[in-house]
């Protein structure tokens, strides 16, 4: 594949942005991030899933129940995906085959937060102990700050959550069970990256290629299994230099988040404070987000149900 694929990924996620009207964008003197997932199947490209997102939303976890806390468009994006994976899983009737011949590419406007500064040493450690305390306490508090947009908040950075998708893939713990093997991303591809002056491929590279040592703690199912080639690729698209993706300083970033994926059409929510706009944290448990974890916790549970139903009316004939 040569470099203008993933220019062409770029840039469709950027006409995409273009298309949505202005609620939830960035204002004259904001700026945010926007993330793609793009679907390539027989050398044709599909947006699946776009979001943009800076924000971090912090506080008691008690006081965050059905909040969105970790706001970044990738982890939006990646949530954003459970969602059309679901509705894929649905039109299959639970038949996943075709997946296996779907490559999965992931566009970000600039590079994944931390470890990428000129002074960071860490890029090592801290994603395995990530990964580590990803699997083990099934949480992922107190391990690493998640820098750089907004306020700081104990979420990983974007780039260990990566990484961990990257051994893990991105269906998630539950739809690993329909799945049966993980989903993972054949390439990032990453912009802006000049006006940034955060171009160092070396640094990516480190931050993502940590290999598992066997005799860790670390007890991964076998399906996880990881080999050589399933590696993301990393793509610099130096040419995507959009305005509202560059993180001047003298702007400031964007409250609002945009959450767009695609299932039978274009399906989108604006998040503002981790919550679906207009709902408030009250409202938030019967009237949540898609992509929270009540949202895909609700939609996960009516798949199994119909999923059962099928099966069963299989069994009968
Ligand atoms: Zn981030």
């Amino acid at each position: 594949m040569n470099d203008s694929k993933y220019q062409l990924m770029a840039q469709l996620c950027i006409e995409k942005y273009q298309s949505l009207n202005k609620t939830g964008k960035p204002l004259d003197n904001q700026w945010t991030t926007l993330c793609g997932l793009i679907c390539e199947q027989s050398d044709s490209f599909k947006l699946i899933c776009l979001t943009t997102g800076t924000k971090c939303v912090t506080g008691s976890p008690s006081k965050l129940t059905n909040v969105l806390i970790d706001c970044h468009a990738e982890v939006l994006a990646k949530r954003a995906f459970k969602q059309h994976l679901m509705g894929l899983i649905e039109k299959s009737n639970g038949h996943l085959n075709h997946l296996d011949n779907l490559n999965w590419h992931l566009f970000i406007s600039q590079l994944p937060c931390r470890g990428f500064s000129s002074t960071s040493t860490s890029s090592i450690d801290k994603p395995l102990i990530a990964i580590r305390f990803f699997i083990s306490a099934g949480c992922n508090q107190g391990i690493s700050r998640k820098p750089g947009r907004g306020e700081p908040c104990l979420d990983a950075s974007c780039i260990d959550k990566i990484l961990k998708w990257t051994h893990l893939g991105l269906q998630g713990k539950r739809l690993i069970s329909l799945t049966r093997k993980p989903i993972r991303l054949k390439s990032l591809i990453i912009g802006n990256c000049v006006e940034t002056k955060e171009f160092d491929r070396e640094k990516v590279d480190k931050a993502l290629a940590i290999n598992i040592d066997p005799e860790s703690e670390l007890q991964l199912d076998p399906i996880f299994a990881i080999n050589d080639n399933q590696w993301p690729d990393i793509h610099f698209v130096e040419t995507i230099k959009c305005s509202p993706f560059i993180r001047f300083n003298h702007l400031q970033a964007c409250p609002s988040a945009i959450v767009c994926w695609d299932e039978n059409g274009d399906k989108c929510e604006i998040i503002v404070e981790g919550l679906k706009q207009g709902v408030n944290k009250k409202r938030a448990a019967s009237n949540p987000s898609r992509i929270s974890r009540l949202g895909l916790e609700n939609r996960f549970n009516q798949l199994i149900e119909k999923i059962c139903d099928l099966k069963f009316s299989e069994w009968k004939l």
